[in-house]
């Protein structure tokens, strides 16, 4: 790994192509939200994930990530995160979160959205704004060159309690570029003032990752799909964003 101890950072024409394979990406994900409706099976959306990103010259970056089958992990109600696409067909109320990656030009993005199917709780549609808000949150007022992962980590923790749910601790975002998961670890939990600093070029995942009740999780059966222990919701929000001497970019 040449990137296990230092961030990377992006030439220019690097940062157009993440911004092309971003966009691929972005329009992915809004594209499948949209589809999204009681009935269909989370299989359907994981091709119709595919079959977008592959006609717009992108490659699914999750797809045989150590072994893994699916373009998108959708992981419904109780489920955390990398929840299999199956014929697991869903049902009016439910929340399935839809996580996906692309690779262009050899550079990986990463992003996730949280969709409702048919007429979902006002709590639950509640649950799923405050996580938005607080990914929203911490692009717009914290995240530039020269804090250190940890002002990030505490906020969300922070705006996430304020919100009336809890981060997963063990369940953090990551640096990307050459590969999906690459230096720093970028935690939903932690204190401000710690941790790595993030300098200029650099990109990073933000993911709060949050659930309803416990934060204690464990893996299921299959090897892949995490679930909450107590079986009480979760919610997943994600962009990869590039850090820019004016601005954060959110590429996807
Ligand atoms: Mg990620």
């Amino acid at each position: 790994m040449p990137y296990d101890r230092q961030c990377q950072i992006f030439s220019e024409e690097q940062r157009q192509s993440l911004r092309t394979g971003g966009a691929i990406l972005r329009d992915c994900l809004k594209h499948v939200a949209g589809l999204v409706r009681p009935g269909l099976t989370t299989l359907d959306l994981d091709r119709a994930a595919e079959t977008f990103i592959r006609d717009r010259g992108g490659l699914p970056a999750f797809k045989g990530y150590q072994g893994f089958p699916g373009t998108l992990c959708t992981s419904v109600n109780d489920e955390v995160v990398h929840g299999i696409p199956s014929d697991r067909v869903l049902l009016d109320g439910d929340i399935v979160s839809l996580d996906g990656g692309v690779i262009f030009d050899g550079l990986y993005t990463d992003a996730c959205t949280t969709a409702a199917v048919g007429n979902v709780k006002p709590a639950i549609r509640r649950f799923m704004e405050q996580v938005e808000e607080t990914l929203e949150a911490v692009i717009r007022d914290v995240v530039r060159s020269g804090v250190r992962v940890g002002d990030i980590s505490a906020f969300i923790e922070q705006r996430l309690k304020k919100g009336g749910c809890k981060a997963v601790p063990v369940l953090t975002g990551h640096g990307l570029g050459d590969t999906l998961h690459q230096f720093p670890d970028v935690p939903n939990v932690g204190k401000a003032g710690t941790g790595p600093l993030l300098p200029l070029g650099t990109m990073i995942a933000i993911e709060p990752i949050a659930v309803l009740g416990s934060t204690e999780v464990r893996t299921a059966d299959d090897g892949w799909t995490v679930v909450t222990r107590d079986g009480s919701l979760a919610c997943h929000y994600e962009h990869s964003v590039l850090i820019l001497a004016d601005r954060v970019e959110s590429i996807a």
